[in-house]
C-alpha cells in the first residue's frame, strides 16, 4: 500500500497525499506511524508559512508507532518496538552537548531526507512528521516505551506531555510544598498542571479565558481556578495578556515560565521596577528541556496511573479527518484529538 501524509505545499495549501518513503540510512529508523496528536505548533507552522521549514512541509510531530526496519548500528531498537518519536534528540558534538548539558543542545539532529512527494524533498515539521503512514528519523530521535500504554495515549508523551511535565519537573525545577499557576488548559497545560501535582505543589490555579477548562483541570490536580500570588507561573499560551497576567501573579523570588509559542511580532509590557521589586526570574521553556530519554519514564508514570493520559485525548479520528482536527482546536473544543493513519 502506498504510503500518505499531510501536506503544506506552500502557505494556505494542504492536503492529503501520497508520499514516498526511503529506507533508513545508517543510524535511522523507519516508524509506522500508528498514532499522531494535533497539536498547536502544527498550527503555527500552518500560520505562520512554514515556520521556517522549507515548503512542501509534511505536518505533525507527536508520534507513536512501530519500527519497521533499522539502518546500520542502531543500538537499542529493533523492528517491531514500540517507540515515541522526539522532536528535541541531542547532537552529542554542539557545545552544550560536550559541557554535558544535552538538555541545551543548540541542534537536534536533521530530518535523514527520507520523504519525498514525487520528486520533492519533503520537509517534516520539527525533523519527525507524523501525519503520514510512515517517517524516518535518527534513531536517537526514537524512545521505546511499552506496548502496555495504549498508542493513542503514547503518542501524547512526544510533545504535549514532556513539554508540560519537564517545564515543571526540568526548566522551573518547581520544589515539593510550591505554589503554582499555569495559564492555558489544553493538552500542554493540563500536562504542567499533573507535573505539578507530581512535584509536589501545594496549591495549583489552572486559569484559562474557558472557565470549563479551568473547571475541567481540577481533575489533573488543579486545586484552584482564580489567580491568585504563585511561586510559579507557566504561560502556556504565549500572548500578551497571559504573559501580563503571569507577570502580575508572581509572588516575591517567583518564576515566570514562557511556555507558548507566540504569534510574529507578539509584545508584551514588562513593570520593572515590580519585577525588580520581586526578584523575579523569568524563564523559556523549548519542550521543557526534555529528551526522548525521558519518554520511557513518562510513560511508566502514565501505565502507573501517575499522569492521566486517557482522558486528555477527546476523539480518536482517521489521518483523513486533518481538517476537522485542526477546527476543533481553533474551536477549543477539544483537549486533544488523536489521529490514527
Ligand atoms: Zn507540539
Ligand atoms: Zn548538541
Amino acid at each position: 500500500m502506498a504510503d500518505a501524509g499531510v501536506v503544506l505545499s506552500r502557505p494556505g495549501c494542504i492536503a492529503l497525499e501520497e508520499i514516498r518513503v526511503e529506507p533508513p540510512g545508517p543510524g535511522e529508523v523507519l516508524v509506522r506511524i500508528e498514532a499522531t496528536g494535533v497539536c498547536h505548533s502544527d498550527l503555527h507552522v500552518i500560520e505562520e508559512n512554514g515556520w521556517g521549514h522549507p515548503f512542501p512541509v509534511l505536518l505533525g510531530h507527536e508520534g507513536a508507532g512501530t519500527v519497521e526496519a533499522i539502518g546500520d548500528g542502531v543500538d537499542g531498537l529493533a523492528a517491531g518496538d514500540r517507540v515515541v518519536l522526539g522532536w528535541k534528540a541531542a547532537c552529542g558534538t554542539c557545545s552544550k552537548c560536550r559541557e554535558g548539558q544535552p538538555r541545551q543542545c543548540r541542534k537536534p539532529p536533521a530530518a535523514p531526507g527520507r520523504l519525498f512527494r514525487g520528486e520533492d524533498e519533503l520537509t517534516p515539521v520539527l525533523r519527525t512528521g507524523t501525519f503520514a503512514t510512515r517517517t524516518v528519523v535518527p534513531a536517537v530521535a526514537a524512545a521505546k516505551v511499552p506496548r502496555e500504554l495504549p498508542v493513542e495515549q503514547a503518542c501524547l508523551i512526544g510533545c504535549a506531555v514532556a513539554t508540560g511535565v519537564m517545564s515543571v519537573l526540568e526548566t522551573a525545577k518547581v520544589w515539593a510544598g510550591a505554589r503554582v499557576a499555569v495559564i492555558g488548559c489544553g493538552a500542554v497545560g493540563l500536562s504542567a498542571i499533573q507535573g505539578a501535582r507530581i512535584a509536589g505543589a501545594s496549591e495549583i490555579r489552572a486559569i484559562d479565558v474557558d472557565p470549563r477548562k479551568a473547571e475541567q483541570a481540577r481533575r489533573y490536580g488543579a486545586t484552584h481556578t482564580e489567580p491568585g500570588p504563585v511561586d510559579f507561573v507557566f504561560d502556556v499560551v504565549g500572548r500578551r495578556a497571559t504573559f501580563e497576567e503571569a507577570l502580575r501573579m508572581i509572588a516575591t523570588n517567583g518564576t515566570v515560565v514562557l511556555i507558548g509559542l507566540s504569534p510574529s511580532g507578539e509584545k508584551a509590557e514588562v513593570d520593572l521596577p515590580a519585577l525588580f521589586g520581586r526578584r523575579a526570574r523569568i524563564l523559556v521553556s523549548h519542550g521543557g528541556d526534555h529528551l526522548p530519554g525521558d519518554f520511557p519514564r513518562l510513560a511508566q508514570w502514565a501505565i502507573d496511573g501517575q499522569l492521566d493520559l486517557a482522558a486528555m485525548v477527546t476523539r480518536t479520528a482517521p489521518l483523513a479527518d486533518w481538517s476537522a482536527a485542526f477546527d476543533a482546536m481553533r474551536a477549543g473544543d477539544v483537549i486533544r484529538t488523536v489521529l490514527l493513519p
